[in-house]
């Protein structure tokens, strides 16, 4: 890894951090050591990393906001990168919108939005970067964000820049073709108009409001733990097993949201595991029903 950092620092690619942890770059706040953060200072220079970095075979993660996220307890030998540090968040051409990975979805919104521009208010609760939303195919209040996504510019794992096309990205509920394969570079996104602006602000003041009734979102969490299996609701199998306030170590389930698992304070991410395992075993014992993260685990065995 000394070689690494030695290539970053004198090529100036970008800034590096070396004791930080899981626990400090996502909202779930538990996770081991990082052995190295990069954050590139140019699209370029990361790919000049990237292209240096792929003959190691120590892994590589490109993390957003780091709000659908359990890493292990274990040190992560390897290189997170973000892009937070570079400066362009989007720009706008007629009415398509390019928008960098690390742009947070509720900025974008608030931009957006008085430019005449809606359904992004849809998903401006959601506390993640485009780049995370759109290889999450996150989605909400019945709305997918892959919907609106035109093309993307990705590296690929060869290492080779390519445009992807709406239909290339393959979205469908929680997932796209992203996931595993690529890296999201840019976004081209469209959005409906509506020249009533106070409509679409009312309405996302409204989503808000259904939110912060629905979700502890002023809790420590990384929003649902699993995907709605087919024909259920998630947090229903949840509570019906049982679940509903459950603490395991320092994790919890949500009193208010079966689906949220939130860190009481202290958790260490094995609690989260343990208690994902658990309503998984019992889900298939007890309701035969197989239910999947929505959470990304990273680094467990
Ligand atoms: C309180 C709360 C509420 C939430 N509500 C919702 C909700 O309503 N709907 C919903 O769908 N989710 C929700 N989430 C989960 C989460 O916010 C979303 O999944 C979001 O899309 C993740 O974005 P992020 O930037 O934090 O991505 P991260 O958590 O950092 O990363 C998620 C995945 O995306 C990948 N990724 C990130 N950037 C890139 C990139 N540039 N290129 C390729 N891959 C990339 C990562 O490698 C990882 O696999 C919620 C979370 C919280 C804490």
């Amino acid at each position: 890894m000394e070689e690494v950092i030695e290539y970053i620092r004198y090529n100036n690619l970008g800034f590096l951090e070396e004791n930080r942890s899981f626990k400090e770059i996502t909202t779930l706040k538990v996770g081991g050591k990082i052995r190295l953060i990069y954050y590139p200072n140019s699209i370029e220079n990361f790919l000049k990393f990237y292209n240096f970095y792929k003959k190691y075979t120590w892994p590589l993660l490109v993390i957003g906001n780091g709000s659908n996220i359990l890493a292990s307890d274990n040190e992560y030998y390897g290189v997170v990168v973000s892009f937070k540090k570079l400066s362009c968040l989007f720009y706008q051409i007629n009415k398509s919108f390019y928008v960098f990975p690390q742009c947070k979805v509720s900025y974008f919104a608030k931009k957006i939005i008085p430019l005449g521009f809606c359904d992004i208010e849809y998903f401006a609760g959601i506390p993640g970067t485009i780049g995370g939303l759109v290889a999450m195919n996150a989605g909400c209040f019945g709305k997918e964000i892959g919907t609106y996504v035109k093309e993307i510019i990705a590296l690929d794992k060869t290492g080779e820049i390519k445009i992807f096309t709406h239909d290339e990205l393959d979205f469908s509920y929680r997932h796209s073709f992203i996931q595993d394969n690529l890296i999201v570079l840019v976004v081209k996104m469209e959005f409906p108009e509506n020249s009533d602006i106070q409509k679409t602000i009312q309405n996302y003041q409204y989503l808000q409001n259904k939110r912060r009734i629905a979700q502890p979102i002023n809790m420590i969490s990384a929003g649902c733990a699993f995907a709605n299996p087919k024909g259920y609701k998630a947090w229903e199998v949840i509570d019906k097993l049982g679940y509903r306030g459950k603490v395991w170590g320092g994790a919890k389930v949500s009193d208010k949201h079966c689906n949220f698992l939130v860190n009481c304070g202290g958790a260490k991410a094995d609690d989260f595991y343990q208690l994902i395992a658990s309503i998984k075993s019992d889900a298939l014992k007890k309701m035969q029903i197989i239910l999947k993260n929505e959470l990304i685990l990273i680094n467990f065995q």
